[in-house]
């Protein structure tokens, strides 16, 4: 057997920490908690730890300045966990580099489930051989605006292709409705939240024509939207 991944967990409530700590252990991953943000980074550079779950708000030091810090020297994935929903937004905007942002109260299950997602996707990315390439579905032919899968076509509008370009370049980031239009919309036009989640919509149901059976642009509720083949 291969050895277990090491996940650090960085959580000043302690139950819950303790919590998701029993949760990563039984899907087979090895653990280790630290409860305040002091320390953090030498525990990060002793242990080269496979992932960190990064609370934002911690005695010593918060998340922020943590995450900053600790993708000055590496590329560890990092997700980062919030009590507001509202604050994950502004963290997209701030461009910390974290891989996956998970607000509270979140279940441990949905939790280990991303932690799965983030290692699938970041390891995918290092190892050379991305398994999400691979299985990737999608050909995108900017020239001409259309998208190809399994032997099928379609032509998307200028604004749907944006879209899905924008997310698919980066899959499983988070894309917030705001960065999404400013993509979108260079020329700084003011379009309310719900024009992006029309023109979202429309995208889905073009790309279900090309296959039915696959949701590849996922919704984070209160967020914004992520592209992901799983
Ligand atoms: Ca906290």
């Amino acid at each position: 057997m291969n050895k277990p991944q090491q996940i650090l967990i960085v959580e000043d409530e302690a139950r819950l920490a303790a919590l998701v700590a029993d949760y990563l252990k039984a899907a087979g991953f090895a653990v280790q908690l630290c409860f305040e943000g002091l320390g953090v980074l030498d525990l990060v550079r002793a242990q080269a730890p496979d992932l960190i779950i990064l609370d934002l708000m911690l005695p010593g030091k918060d998340g922020l300045t943590l995450c900053s810090e600790i993708r000055a020297e590496s590329a560890v994935p990092i997700i980062m966990t919030t009590a507001r929903v509202e604050e994950i937004d502004r963290l997209l905007g701030l461009g910390l580099g974290a891989d996956d942002y998970v607000c509270k109260p979140y279940s441990p299950r949905e939790l280990v489930a991303r932690v799965k997602a983030v290692l699938r996707r970041t390891q995918g990315a290092v190892g050379g051989a991305p398994e999400a390439t691979a299985a990737d579905p999608l050909t995108l032919d900017p020239d001409r605006l259309r998208v190809r899968a399994a032997g099928r076509e379609i032509e998307l509008t200028a604004v749907e292709f944006a879209l899905l370009s924008t997310i698919y370049e980066a899959p499983g980031r988070i894309f917030s409705r705001e960065r999404l239009m400013e993509r979108i919309y260079r020329d700084h036009r003011v379009v309310s939240d719900r024009t992006i989640d029309s023109h979202v919509k429309k995208l889905r149901r073009r790309l279900q024509e090309l296959l039915p059976e696959r949701e590849l642009v996922h919704s984070v509720y209160g967020v914004g939207y992520r592209y992901e083949d799983r």
